[in-house]
Parts: C-alpha cells; structure tokens; sequence
C-alpha cells in the first residue's frame, strides 16, 4: 500500500494554504530545492563543460524519460523529455500525420485544451490538412474513414471528464487512423496505460500533477511501432543519430532519441528529477484509488453544503480524472474569495470553480476545510464585494 501521509510529508506545503490547484502547477518537492542546489554547487560550478559527460546532463532527457514511463503504462527507452508541451504536440502531430499520407483530417474536440487546438490549426495549415473540432461526446461518431489522426487530451482541463483511451485508440485504428494522446491532466493523476490502450503518439507536461517546478520540461511517447519511423518535422541537432559529427545533413536518431531538438534544460531536468523521487513507492491502483476517495467526498460534501453551485463534472468516477468543477454564476468573485480565505483552485471562464486533488499531499482534511470555506463564503455571500470581482490581466 503507498503511504500518502509520506508522500504528502514530500511537499513543501505553505502554512494556512489549502492547495487544490496543483493541476495547473504542482508544489515543490523539498528534494528538488536541495537536489538543484547540490547540481548548482557541484556540477555547474566545478564541471563546466565537462558536466554533459560526467554529471549526465546529456543523457538526462531520457533517464528522467524512463522515470516518467512507469508512470503512463510505457516502457524503459521509449519517452524523452524536452521543451514545453505545446512543442511536444506539434512534433507528435506532424509526426502521426506523415504516417498517414493520403489523408488530412485531424479530429479533436471542444473540450482540448486551446493551445493544442491552436497548434493543431497552424501545422493544419501549413501542410494542407483539415482540423475537424466536435463536442467531446461526439467523438467516437465523427471518427470516419477519412482520418489521419485523432488528437485527445484524456482528461479535460475544466470538467475533469476523463475521454475511454481504449475504446477510442480501437475506434481510431479499426478507422486506419492514428490516435495521440495528451496526459497533460492525466500523468500522475490517474492510472493511464498507454501501452494497454495500443496507443500510437502521447505528449504530457510535468509542472503539474508531477510537480517539476514552473516551466519543467515536456515529455513524448512514440510506440515503438512507429519509434524508426516517425519523421521529425522540428530536426533539430540533439535528435541528430551523431550530434557530435556535425554533419550538414540530418539523419534521424533511432527511436525516441530523435524527437529530441536542441540543448535539454539541465537545471530544470534536475528540479524534475528529484520530483518524481516521490513516486518510486507510489502504486498506480493506489493512486487512482486516493484519487477517487477524495473527489468523491468533495462532491458530496459540496452537494449538502453548497446548494448555489452546480456540478460540472462526470459524476461517475470512472468517467472523471482528478478534478473536480462546479459552476457558479459569479464564479471568478467566488474563487477569489475562497483565495483570500486560504483556499486555493482557480477559476475558468466563464462561470467555473476548479478544483484539483493531488493524492501525492491532499488528504481527506483538505477536502473538509475546502468545503466548509466555501459554503461558509457561499451562504454569508462574502464573496460579493468589489475587490473580488476586479479581474486582473493575469491571475
Ligand atoms: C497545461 C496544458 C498545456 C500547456 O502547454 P505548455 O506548452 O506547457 O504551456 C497544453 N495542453 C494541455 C492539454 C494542457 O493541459
């Protein structure tokens, strides 16, 4: 069984905050603040240069790559780390399309994440193939014959409805289409297994329910069916089978190697690896139990204290990553009174309050003290003064 009280002690949490808003940026590790202080003090500093050997900064991308695996049902050698997910979608995209000449319909659905679907309609563009967006229950009916790719986040950054990978992949490959997944909601969050599902392309950020610090790095998953084959379309020199040879042409790494494109972010690679030193005793079924244990009691204890708000996610867990959302007609008023109070989620346009629970440090207790605040400054409509409801350019 994985000990949660260990793994919330892991966690620098600050005083008086109830942090429900790790799936948009996750706490800091107290190792990642020692481990990158250590990096500083011993490889920078005295290596220089010679740390890409001798500190490992070189093969870094995919050591912490083997690390993130585990964690998304991929195996060793198979994910490397890089850039920011944006990237990481464009590159898995172009890759997936080329796989399938012929065809230029990409499909995703309404409830992705805005940058993917602004990534997707640049390179859509540019290569003369066709975004095609639907409701997100009507993905499975619009997947048809002409479909190169389907192109899902699983876990949707707002309700926290967690899309069938399965049953999807299967749809999209009985279609002769490809399927890429983005974990940016699941990694870490739910028991994702990418290679159960036969998935063909996943991408995931880690500065959120894996907690490698703002900015930390992007990773990419290619099945190794299509590992020697998917063309990279940003060729840059760290994917180069000889970076070192300096060739004027490219020649592609083998494998995953090759989605790599320029100089890793070595420090930001270390914050990330003393992250995941968390999960080594964390066991996915457990994960996704806590996960559940604790979402489940949030809606209820919402649901008898808070009549004024209207759940906004799956009700079935099954069908629910780990977040939770309620709607609430002065939604950003609410959030930034329930803020000043301590707790912390954030709000998403246009009315909802979002709640993330991170079963690495958030416990039952988190849960109790979230829904007394809010019912507390639902009922006394505390949240209904001006300085709540001034919104800032960026929150
Ligand atoms: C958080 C998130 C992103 C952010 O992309 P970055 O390039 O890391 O800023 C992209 N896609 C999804 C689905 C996300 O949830």
């Amino acid at each position: 069984m994985t000990d949660f009280a260990a793994t919330r002690r892991a966690f620098h949490l600050p005083q008086g905050i109830t942090y429900l808003d790790g799936n948009s940026l996750g706490p800091m590790p107290v190792a990642a603040s020692e481990r990158v202080a250590r990096m500083m003090a011993e490889e920078w500093s005295e290596m220089l240069i010679t740390g890409w050997n001798k500190a490992g900064w070189y093969v870094q991308p995919r050591k912490v790559g083997d690390r993130i695996a585990r964690l998304i049902g991929a195996g060793p050698g198979q994910v490397v780390m890089g850039d920011t997910l944006s990237i990481k979608v464009f590159q898995a995209l172009s890759a997936a399309l080329a796989l399938r000449p012929g065809r230029r319909v990409i499909l995703s659905d309404s409830g992705n994440f805005p940058s993917d679907l602004y990534v997707a309609e640049g390179l859509a563009r540019a290569v003369g193939a066709e975004l095609r967006v639907v409701a997100p229950e009507e993905v499975e009916a619009a997947i048809t014959g002409d479909l190169a790719v389907l192109m899902l986040t699983e876990v949707d950054y707002r309700t926290g409805r967690r899309h069938d990978m399965a049953a999807l992949t299967t749809r999209a490959h009985d279609a002769g289409a490809l399927a890429l997944w983005d974990l940016a909601h699941s990694a870490g969050a739910v028991d994702v297994d990418l290679t159960g599902a036969d998935a063909d392309f996943a991408v995931g950020c880690t500065y959120k329910y894996l907690n490698g610090g703002p900015g930390a790095p992007a990773f990419i998953w290619t099945h190794p069916r299509h590992a020697d084959a998917a063309q990279p379309i940003l060729q840059g020199w760290m994917g180069h089978d000889a970076p070192f040879a300096f060739d004027l042409g490219y020649r592609p790494a083998p494998g995953i190697e090759r989605m790599r494109v320029g100089t890793p972010p070595v420090i930001a690679l270390t914050a990330l690896d003393a992250a995941l030193d968390v999960w080594d005793d964390v066991g996915l079924a457990d994960l996704r139990a806590r996960s559940i244990e604790l979402t489940e009691a949030f809606i209820a204890g919402v649901e008898a204290a808070c009549p004024d708000v209207v759940l906004n996610s799956p009700r079935d867990p099954a069908r629910r990553g780990s977040q939770v959302s309620f709607r609430h007609p002065q939604g950003y008023a609410v959030m930034q009174a329930l803020i000043a109070a301590g707790v912390i989620g954030d709000f998403r346009a246009p009315d909802v309050l979002r709640f993330g629970f991170a079963p690495l440090y958030n416990d039952l207790d988190d849960v109790g003290r979230a829904v007394d605040a809010l019912a507390r400054i639902l009922r006394d409509g505390s949240w209904n003064v001006e300085r709540f409801q001034q919104r800032a350019a960026v929150t």
